[in-house]
């Protein structure tokens, strides 16, 4: 599987299935992105890789939080893409699959790979989903589920 920001500046590599695909409603994503929720996907940290031309860095910008600073963000420099997370308390790297590869008519290629499975954070919600999946109001299978 393979992705990368909007100018293509950057891109990524993965090498292994998802540990995680869902629609993610917490605040924090509704803050950082604008928008009622996002399509986060999990990895391992080992089946990740940058793509670009090396050194990495040069086209990408660093973001933390100061309430959660084990979580950093990656943009492009050039079109402002917020491309990848990485998390150092579980080593796992979060992607938008937003930014994966598609095909010429606009769909992503490996949609079935990376198809959000359930709705997490679905308690603070901005927006009501209407389908079948899960809907937990933390994590799957750690928090009430919502319907
Ligand atoms: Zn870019
Ligand atoms: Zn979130």
């Amino acid at each position: 599987m393979k992705g990368s920001c909007f100018c293509g500046s950057v891109t990524y590599a993965l090498s292994q299935p998802p540990v995680l695909a869902a629609y993610c409603h917490c605040t924090l994503c509704q803050r950082l992105t604008g928008c009622p929720f996002v399509h986060t996907v999990h990895f391992e940290h080992d089946a990740f890789r940058w793509t670009h031309s090396e050194p990495h860095d040069a086209a990408l910008d660093s973001f933390s939080l100061p309430i959660k600073p084990w979580k950093t963000r990656w943009r492009c420099k050039t079109c402002g893409v917020c491309v990848a997370g990485h998390n150092t308390k579980t080593g796992r790297w979060s992607v938008w699959g937003g930014t994966f590869e598609r095909d010429e008519e606009g769909k992503i290629e490996s949609w079935d790979s990376i198809k959000p499975t359930t709705h997490i954070f679905y308690g603070t919600r901005t927006l009501d989903v209407d389908d079948e999946l899960g809907k937990w109001e933390g994590y799957a299978d750690k928090s009430n589920r919502l319907g």
